[in-house]
């Protein structure tokens, strides 16, 4: 028998996301697991939520940009990628800043309703900045600094790179 099939960590998340369609199943109208008492979209989720979104504004302050949110996510994802006055090549360091944000936020909301748990946003933040550096040294885009030079200074390190 292929052991790997039934392997712990795989039918762990097969049962979270059955967990999760049986959820919404059960709840036509879903409110804002943030506790903004917003009803639920992923957009409301992802960007507009008074709870969850400020953990983008926490992504900006470490970023140290100003940046003012669109309504949809896709816009979002272009202008925060495409930032006017930053050049060129720091686009792939912001399209994985932000699908990794866009992912946590994700992951987090998930983790809240099956373990009845508050949110702490400055983990949230911690984990975009360790998964996001994760992701690059993955592309190998993290050769000329360090995950502390990450944690500290993003935008340097974006500039290391040119
Ligand atoms: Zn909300």
């Amino acid at each position: 028998m292929e052991r790997g099939l039934y392997d712990a960590s795989w039918l762990k998340q097969v049962s979270l996301k059955v967990a999760i369609f049986v959820w919404r199943f059960h709840h036509d109208d879903i409110y804002c697991i943030g506790g903004c008492a917003s009803m639920e979209s992923i957009c409301h989720l992802l960007l507009r939520c008074d709870i969850f979104g400020n953990v983008w504004n926490k992504i900006y302050r470490w970023l140290g940009i100003y940046f003012i949110s669109p309504d949809s996510a896709s816009d979002h994802l272009q202008q925060l990628t495409q930032m006017a006055g930053l050049p060129r090549f720091t686009h792939s360091f912001l399209k994985v800043i932000w699908h990794a944000c866009v992912w946590i936020l994700w992951k987090e909301r998930n983790y809240m309703i099956f373990n009845d748990k508050a949110q702490d946003l400055e983990q949230i933040v911690d984990n975009v900045k360790f998964v996001s550096f994760f992701w690059l040294k993955a592309n190998s885009l993290t050769s000329a600094f360090s995950y502390s030079d990450w944690w500290r200074h993003p935008l340097i390190c974006m500039d290391v790179m040119e």
